[in-house]
């Protein structure tokens, strides 16, 4: 028995070598992808299903590396958050969806609104932050107000004045503020009053963990009350089926997001799945 445990310490940590060498391989490979532009934007549609109109879009990076493939964003992203890398992978993401969603909105009687996933980590120096998204915005001609910033409950808990106080300017800039992944984190009630946010983002494992028969939608009801009673706005991400859709129409949440209505689009194909036939 001595022995088995043995093997199994042994493969243990060749797993975790194995990991970290990835993640070595991934951040090296992550820097030229930066430098050459191999970065790319993918867009979801946000869905106010009163109608199944589209409202707005969230950006998403993609990256698939000559050596390495496909790296899941998560992994790629939680790379650059060790190493300082999310800073520029952030700029890559404003630059191309600002402006690209500038140029749709040129064309629409009602503009996209545009949400960018932001990282705890970028608050660190909240009066830079705050700078340098008034300043893509100017550059892309984007209006504040059709613009979204999209954090995590973590990122409220972090370095918190000073985020705060960034998520103030913010929205007196125009711009709104969600949580994403709501209901995951530790955020209290008491405090979520008192915050700086427009809206909560009910985490899809939710929404996915909602069946048929309602079962399991205790969750996702509670958050949408709970959002109500706050005056803030909601939306339901991962909804893959119609009668995740039904149950949320029934409890007054319009917005949405999720496979049902479309998979994050390169640029070129969310112009004609949803733009040209409009
Ligand atoms: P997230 O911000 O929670 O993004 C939603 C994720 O759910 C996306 O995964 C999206 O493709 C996926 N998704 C959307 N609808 C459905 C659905 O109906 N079913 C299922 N199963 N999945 C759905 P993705 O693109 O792999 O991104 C994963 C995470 O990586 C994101 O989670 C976000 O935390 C991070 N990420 C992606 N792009 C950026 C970025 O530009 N900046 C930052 N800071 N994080 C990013
Ligand atoms: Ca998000
Ligand atoms: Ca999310
Ligand atoms: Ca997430």
């Amino acid at each position: 028995a001595k022995k088995e445990n043995g093997n199994k310490v042994v493969l243990y940590n060749e797993e975790i070598t194995k990991e970290k060498n990835y993640r070595y391989q991934v951040e090296a490979r992550l820097r030229k992808a930066i430098t050459n532009e191999k970065i790319e934007v993918y867009y979801q549609p946000k869905i106010d299903a009163r109608g199944d109109v589209l409202t707005g879009v969230e950006a998403l990076l993609r990256w698939t590396d000559e050596e390495l493939g496909f790296v899941q964003p998560d992994v790629f992203i939680s790379v650059a958050e060790e190493t300082g890398l999310i800073h520029r992978l952030w700029e890559v993401a404003m630059k191309q969806a600002c402006c690209q969603v500038r140029i749709w909105n040129g064309n629409r009687e009602v503009p996209l609104n545009l949400a960018v996933n932001f990282s705890a980590k970028q608050f660190q120096d909240p009066a830079a932050l705050v700078r340098q998204v008034k300043d893509f915005l100017s550059e892309c001609q984007l209006d504040p107000t059709h613009f979204e910033v999209e954090i995590t409950e973590s990122t409220l808990l972090y370095n918190m004045n000073e985020t705060i106080k960034a998520l103030k300017e913010l929205q007196d800039y125009g711009i709104s503020v969600s949580i994403d992944d709501f209901g995951t984190g530790y955020s209290s009630m008491s405090y979520l009053k008192n915050l700086p946010i427009n809206c909560l983002k009910i985490d899809r494992s939710f929404i996915q963990d909602i069946k048929e028969n309602y079962d399991n939608a205790q969750i996702p009801e509670a958050i949408i009350n709970l959002a109500r009673s706050l005056r803030l706005q909601v939306i339901a991400e991962g909804v893959e089926e119609e009668y995740q859709k039904e149950f949320l129409i029934k409890n007054k949440c319009y917005q949405m997001q999720g496979y049902l209505f479309s998979k994050p689009l390169n640029r070129i194909d969310f112009e004609q799945q949803w733009l040209l036939r409009e």
